[in-house]
């Protein structure tokens, strides 16, 4: 059958005067649809768009009554439009009476017609309506006539996008594209942030959609796609892979689709029909984003974000646009919203203007999520789709405390939350007074609080939030967030940054904890499958003295002439620690045969996360200045209960009373022995398992610096003794009530203590 269409690409032409003519925007929709009726030879075309409240009202119509026009309305779903909107998919169908779906609206009289050819409107994949033709005869319609709607509908999109249609919406309920949208993910930082959204790598917006010259076009494409492929190229072959934030299999799959024959031959396709290059690149994605969105297998929707990115490169290769806004054009309140980014790409950014991040990855031990949480950046990870649902200046509000993500928020919900922001300000605000208070509890116990760091932006806290010192450094920050290994100068240089930035409070280093959920991207890891339980930390140390021995040389030097406090991590015999300590003497003894200064004390510590360590704390103790409770490990192997699984996740109680008998054993041989004892694991920041640990016996902990304030507050109000009288009998075997939690709320509540 021969095609009804006068050529697309005069169809574009036509289309392109339409839009560039002066006129209202029901006026060009009105125009939109005449031009499309004569062009496919079909005596109606109507436009559908997607309101806010789920239902799709018909906007403008040629051939339908039009007195139907922004009264008739299909909801998702429903007749053969709502189908199209709900799959996002073209429907060409001969008699169009005979689909089970077929809904009929008497108010628009379209029983004559038999033929039905409808596409969605789609943007970034996202479907804001439908665009259809029908003939009274029963016709199938041709390929290049699905593709003229297509394009049709990609323009009626930029004008949807663009706000165009809003002003003639007539319902209160508006258009979909500005509905509110509450999404949730998982809390990686915590805190509140309300702000305006900042695209980590905006869409470009292709407006120019409609091509003068198809073969200057494909000239175009050639160009861009041979410059793309070479730059992914070039990053594979650089070595530097890690400064991007990206990842190995990341740009191989990039590679893979730059060299795809059919995903460029789609794109050479539309740009024949017309569209200019950039047009066709983003005409394919949108189609193919659309068809992959339903997609439930995570392989496949993996794969969609790498074409996703692959598309929006090449648009930019195609336009000339650099990524990603500069400092100076940021709101101040930007919540920058992205896929993933590295650790460095966020601290690029600067911490002055931004309220929150929103990613659709990340996870809570990611490097990104480290740096969030160090520059005490509300951050909520794992929240699908939503680079695609917002758009650069849309409100939104993000909360680290529960992972929910609210777009375009509701003004009621606004301010409850803007109640929240001011409640948690206040807070602070006490904290802060605390800041200069003894650390001391009601009953005269002083309690020791020191801060965990790992980065220098971390150390501002160590004044602000009043710390007595570093109690856990983690050294492994700054290797994973750097491109490539830090050399021995790199690592000297921040630790003298650290220890000049503490003004003269205790900073106690670790060395390198990699390997485990730690991984460095420029470091080739081999697969393990317990890597908790396998090649990391001092294991690795042991194994390769070089990198340890670097490390130690950094250090003594940065600490010349001041305190070294030094420990090392995941130790599990005491001969490691044992051999360690020769590495320490064997550099010092190498820096003073160079005439080097070295520190004027060093102290050497271990920490006690591998339970076998609690069968060896008398010999341990006896060659140790000081040990560290790594709780968040020692109760990981101790009650075997992985701490990143979520799906454990609730059976990671620390205030288990086995758990809280070892804590006790570790506490009362280090008091035994006159050896200072620390814990350094996440449950020290929590005021209701701090307060377990007082009644343990614990004298210092070290949290991470927003838990200050809380365990402050927590210690001041607490009588120490008495807690501890009834905790440890609470804790003897054979106890009839053993929930420790709920005793600890209990006795909070009757004691008046500030949880
Ligand atoms: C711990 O294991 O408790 C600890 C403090 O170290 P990290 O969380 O870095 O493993
Ligand atoms: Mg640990």
């Amino acid at each position: 059958m021969r095609s009804n269409l006068a050529g697309p690409r005069l169809l574009l032409r036509r289309l392109r005067e339409v839009m560039a003519e002066p006129i209202k925007a029901q006026e060009r929709l009105d125009k939109i649809v005449v031009l499309i009726a004569s062009n496919v030879v079909a005596e109606v075309c109507s436009v559908y768009i997607l309101r806010a409240d789920g239902v799709l009202e018909l906007y403008a119509t040629e051939g339908l009554k039009r007195e139907a026009v922004h009264n008739a309305s299909l909801r998702v779903g429903e007749g053969l439009v709502g189908l199209i909107a709900a799959e996002a998919r073209p429907l060409n169908l001969p008699n169009a009476s005979a689909h089970p779906g077929f809904a009929y609206l008497p108010e628009t009289g379209e029983e004559a017609y038999n033929s039905f050819l409808g596409v969605p409107i789609l943007r970034a994949g996202r479907t804001l309506g439908v665009l259809v033709v029908q003939n009274q005869s029963h016709r199938t319609y041709l390929e290049d006539e699905v593709e003229a709607l297509q394009t049709t509908a990609m323009v009626i999109a930029e004008m949807v996008a663009a706000g165009e249609l809003e002003a003639i919406s007539q319902k209160a309920t508006g258009l979909d594209m500005s509905r509110p949208i509450a999404s949730s993910g998982v809390g990686l930082a915590e805190g509140v942030g309300l702000g305006h959204v900042v695209l980590h790598e905006p869409r470009v917006v292709v407006t120019n959609l409609i091509s003068e010259d198809s073969d200057k076009e494909k000239q175009r494409l050639d160009g861009a796609i041979n410059r793309l492929r070479l730059s992914i190229d070039d990053l594979l072959a650089s070595g530097e892979i890690a400064a991007t934030g990206e990842h190995r299999e990341v740009l191989e799959a990039y590679r893979m689709f730059a060299y795809d024959r059919g995903w460029i031959r789609k794109i050479e396709e539309a740009i024949k029909n017309g569209l200019t290059a950039e047009a066709a690149v983003e005409k394919v994605q949108s189609d193919t984003r659309a068809r992959m969105l339903r997609q439930t297998d995570p392989y496949l929707r993996e794969r969609l974000h790498d074409l996703d990115d692959l598309a929006h490169r090449l648009i930019r290769e195609l336009m000339g646009r650099e990524h990603g806004p500069g400092i100076d054009e940021l709101p101040q309140d930007a919540i920058i919203i992205g896929r993933n980014m590295g650790a460095a790409e966020l601290l690029d950014y600067g911490r002055d203007r931004i309220r929150g991040l929103v990613l659709e990855e990340g996870g809570p031990t990611s490097h990104v999520t480290i740096v969030a949480r160090a520059l005490g950046i509300p951050a909520v990870g794992l929240v699908d789709d939503i680079v695609s649902l917002a758009d650069g200046g849309d409100a939104i509000i993000v909360d680290g405390d529960t992972g929910e993500v609210h777009l375009r928020p509701a003004a009621d919900l606004e301010n409850a939350y803007a109640e929240k922001v001011r409640f948690r300000a206040r807070r602070q605000a006490q904290y802060r007074r605390l800041r200069n208070k003894p650390s001391v509890t009601k009953d005269g116990v002083e309690v020791a609080l020191q801060m965990n760091a790992g980065l220098l932006v971390d150390l501002p806290h160590l004044e602000e939030a009043g710390a007595a010192g570093i109690g856990l450094f983690r050294t492994e920050l700054q290797f994973m967030v750097a491109s490539s290994f830090p050399r021995m100068r790199d690592q000297q240089a921040q630790y003298t940054q650290i220890l000049d930035a503490s003004g003269g409070k205790p900073v106690t280093f670790r060395s390198l904890d990699i390997g485990g959920d730690k991984v460095l991207p420029y470091l080739r890891s081999i697969l393990e499958e317990n890597p908790a339980m396998g090649w990391r930390a001092l294991r690795l140390g042991l194994d390769r003295p070089g990198l340890l021995r670097t490390q130690i040389r950094a250090l003594l030097h940065a600490a010349a002439g001041r305190d070294l406090k030094l420990m090392f991590p995941m130790v599990v015999e005491v001969d490691e620690f044992l051999q360690a300590r020769g590495l320490v003497e064997k550099e010092l003894k190498h820096l003073r045969r160079h005439g080097h200064p070295v520190p004027e004390t060093i102290r050497l510590g271990v920490m006690v996360e591998v339970p076998s360590l609690l069968f060896q704390l008398e010999e341990l103790l006896g060659h140790v200045d000081f040990i560290s409770v790594g709780s968040n490990d020692l109760f990981q192997f101790f009650c075997a209960v992985d701490r990143g699984n979520t799906r454990v996740a609730d059976r990671f109680d620390p205030l288990s009373p086995p758990f809280l008998r070892a804590l006790k054993q570790i506490v009362d041989a280090a008091d035994k022995a006159h050896v200072p004892v620390t814990l350094c694991g996440e449950m020290a920041g929590n005021p209701l398992a701090a307060m377990a640990l007082i009644g343990l016996g614990y004298r210092n902990l070290s949290m991470s610096p927003a838990s200050l304030g809380p365990v402050k507050a927590m210690l001041r109000t607490l009588d120490a003794g008495r807690l501890s009288a009834r905790l440890l009998s609470r804790m003897e075997p054979g106890h009839r009530d053993c929930d420790i939690r709920a005793f600890l709320t209990r006795f909070a509540e009757e004691m008046d203590v500030a949880l």
